[in-house]
């Protein structure tokens, strides 16, 4: 039993985030991964935290720290269209120690239970949908188990522009139809081959200065919000969005090497362009995509399709993704998968 209940306080006018972790385990534990400029307060059971005693049963830690706004855990940015001030967390791939207190390598999985407080005009997102969402403080839905890395939540005056898609208020005038219409269109065709969309909302958000072009976690996908510049070129946009939707099964519902989950989401990816254009086709390599650099994680993938099969491997995949949910899995579990197809 691992469980954790996360109360961030997303203030923008604070210095640091006020955060609480309460956890929730059984037996005995040797540390806690944890990087914050203050702890304020810490039991154990209801008393002080004691590492000379044995554990046995279920155990209760709490803890209230202040963390820091940087470039990775809890983000600060100020959109400079508008002077408008964003929130947000990031712990991908190991910064979760900068936004709660935890066990383990970022990579455990447990369900989150998250409770965010925020201005009351804002909007707040996280990985499960909003149970309270109106006034200072916001409830989300526990998770299935999700590893601590892809926890996250952005609070900010952000505008929904179409069906669960939203931008910061500075980019209010963008048609998102499109783009939702493109996380339908890939979602449908990637149940069709992995099984069922396992996250109750799948929700895009565009953000201000991501560390990197998109991150996508469980039922919620993060964007940079310079994205939204490149999306009027529809293989690029087909390209990258359908990628990030694919990381909800190869990452999010089975994680695994970054070889594996980079390859299959280019794999997939394509798998969907070629669907929606109903012809093969491959980037033009003059004009490089976002997903070169996987290029030689996408060539493995492309070399087991070619030993064993599209159908085998397809099937494979789906077996992988219908009987490991929520689970994460070593590279030779997936070789030898596709070696008994
Ligand atoms: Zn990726």
């Amino acid at each position: 039993m691992l469980s954790y209940d996360l109360a961030w306080r997303l203030d923008p006018a604070a210095p640091r985030v006020r955060g609480r972790t309460t956890i929730h385990f059984e037996g005995g534990r040797t540390g806690v991964d944890l990087e914050a400029d203050e702890v304020l307060d810490a039991s154990l059971n209801g008393g002080p935290v004691r590492w000379d005693v044995p554990l046995d049963g279920p155990n209760v830690l709490r803890v209230e720290a202040l963390f820091p706004f940087g470039d990775r855990g809890f983000r600060r940015v100020v959109d400079p269209v508008d002077g408008q001030v964003y929130l947000y967390a990031t712990n991908f791939p190991d910064s979760a120690r900068r936004t709660m207190c935890g066990f383990g390598d970022s990579w455990q999985r447990a369900p989150f239970a998250l409770t965010v407080t925020v201005p009351p005009a804002w909007k707040c997102l996280s990985n499960g949908p909003v149970v309270v969402d109106e006034g200072e403080v916001r409830t989300f839905t526990p998770t299935t188990p999700i590893p601590r890395a892809t926890v996250t939540a952005v609070a900010g005056p952000f505008v929904e522009v179409h069906d669960s898609v939203h931008v910061p208020r500075s980019r209010a005038n963008i048609d998102g139809t499109a783009i939702a219409d493109l996380i339908k269109a890939s979602i449908a065709f990637f149940e069709t081959i992995l099984g069922p969309f396992p996250y109750p909302k799948c929700d895009a958000v565009f953000v201000h200065d991501l560390s990197s072009l998109a991150l996508s976690t469980s039922g919620l996908i993060l964007f940079d919000q310079t994205v939204l510049d490149r999306l009027s070129d529809p293989l690029r946009a087909m390209t990258v969005i359908s990628h990030e939707v694919a990381h909800t099964w190869s990452g999010n519902l089975v994680s695994s090497s970054q070889s594996v989950t980079e390859g299959l989401a280019v794999y997939l990816s394509r798998l969907f362009v070629q669907h929606m254009l109903g012809h093969p086709w491959e980037p033009d390599p003059t004009t490089p995509f976002p997903d070169r650099p996987y290029a030689p994680f996408l060539a493995r993938i492309r070399a087991v399709e070619a030993t064993i099969g599209r159908d085998a491997l397809l099937r494979s995949l789906h077996t992988i993704m219908t009987t490991n949910p929520h689970r994460h899995l070593p590279e030779p579990t997936f070789t030898a998968h596709w070696s008994e197809a």
